[in-house]
């Protein structure tokens, strides 16, 4: 989190009722639908994002209605399983953690359901580092014209792996402040478009928290956020967006795609032997907000500790590809590149990663900091010089 958006956010209280907060309060909406490229609208909520699964659901459908989810990793299911709970019926297309989503089982489900109103999917899953592409699933529903809304799970990758709402062709798109919007966890963001907007006609009751509709029609500031507003939090949204738009969207996602390529680049000289891998094997699917890796048990969590114990840092452990607390959960963690992240931090945290390595005595091909390194000054050449 960039010490700008928590000093933003470092004030006591104000007027929540009108002037300045309520006027900075409105033009977060065009700057957050700039950053999901979409012209459709966006309903702001105090929530994380588990809140966002429900939210996304109770607008588009009632209980017993059938939803087609689409999952690559544990994010994916635990959708798919909240949908469940709230009365929908799921058919379930799992593809596992490190394959590609199945296009012809995906046209199957719903030529063979014309009644699915919703799919689910996961752009990037933070279990499994998998990027999926929303391109190629509203492309089978247009074809097909079929009615379902496309609904796509954004809260790892916005604002890290390129996302384009209204190019991709999803309906309906949810991301929450803590990942690539760089602010405390506490908000959350649902966008949606025209046709989430018929689906959303034909459905209710819903549940009046989270109807998005008197959260995009307000009048007063009270109806955007159904009660009192988050004001220290819009204030730090409004510091982290004006960051994010200074750099310019296009130059975020560039950051980022470099940042990965050269954490990839460590991996996969590290692993050179065989000894430690990321669990998504083809670059082209692998997300730039977040990496999943697998090494033999336990030295995966042996070098969480050395680095959380001799050099402050802290990395992510590994979730949803065997039993948390297993002894082959031990073997898997994670690396969290997503928001403010630069070349200093990301080389800083290979660098720890490397030396861990050596101080554990954990087998690896020395010299993934220099491959990394690499990555960097090919991306950012100066050839001015000849
Ligand atoms: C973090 C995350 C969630 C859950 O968000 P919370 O704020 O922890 O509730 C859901 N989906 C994806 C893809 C995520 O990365």
């Amino acid at each position: 989190m960039p010490d700008a958006v928590l000093r933003a956010m470092h004030r006591g209280s104000e007027n929540i009722y009108e002037g300045p907060l309520i006027e900075m309060a409105e033009t977060l909406i065009p700057d957050l639908c700039r950053v999901a490229r979409t012209s459709g609208k966006v309903a702001m909520y105090i929530s994380n994002g588990h809140g966002m699964w429900e939210a996304a659901l109770v607008n588009v459908s009632n209980i017993g209605d059938k939803i087609l989810n689409l999952s690559v990793g544990s994010f994916g299911r635990m959708w798919a399983q909240t949908a469940r709970d709230l009365g929908r019926e799921v058919i379930d297309l799992d593809f596992g953690n490190d394959t590609a989503q199945d296009l012809d089982q995906i046209e199957n489900a719903l030529r063979a359901h014309d009644d699915i109103v919703a799919v689910l999917m996961t752009h990037v899953d933070t279990s499994s580092g998998r990027r999926c592409d929303p391109k190629e699933v509203s492309e089978i529903i247009a074809r097909l014209g079929h009615r379902a809304v496309l609904m796509v799970d954004c809260i790892a990758s916005m604002g890290c792996d390129r996302f384009e709402m209204d190019a991709m062709g999803a309906d309906v798109a949810i991301t929450g402040s803590q990942k690539g919007l760089m602010t405390p966890a506490g908000m959350g963001f649902v966008f949606f478009n025209a046709r989430a907007e018929a689906a959303h006609a034909r459905v209710g009751p819903i549940s009046p928290y989270w109807n998005w509709a008197p959260r995009t029609d307000a009048t007063r500031i009270s109806q955007r956020f159904c009660g009192t507003n988050p004001a220290q939090h819009l204030h730090g949204m409004r510091a982290a967006l004006d960051m994010i738009h200074a750099e310019g969207m296009e130059q975020v996602w560039a950051r980022h795609e470099t940042l990965a390529k050269a954490i990839w680049a460590a991996i996969d000289h590290w692993g050179q032997d065989g000894s430690l891998a990321a669990v998504v094997r083809e670059p082209e699917h692998r997300s730039h907000a977040v990496t999943a890796l697998t090494m033999t048990a336990p030295d995966g969590q042996r070098l969480r500790q050395w680095c959380e114990d001799h050099a402050g840092m802290t990395l992510g452990i590994g979730l949803g590809l065997v039993p948390l607390g297993s002894f082959e959960a031990q073997g898997h963690f994670r690396l969290g590149h997503m928001g403010y992240v630069t070349a200093q931090m990301i080389l800083g945290m290979l660098a720890t990663i490397e030396t861990g390595l050596n101080a554990l005595g954990i087998a690896h091909r020395a010299g993934g900091i220099l491959a990394a390194s690499q990555v960097i000054a090919d991306h950012t050449a100066d050839h001015s010089k000849g």
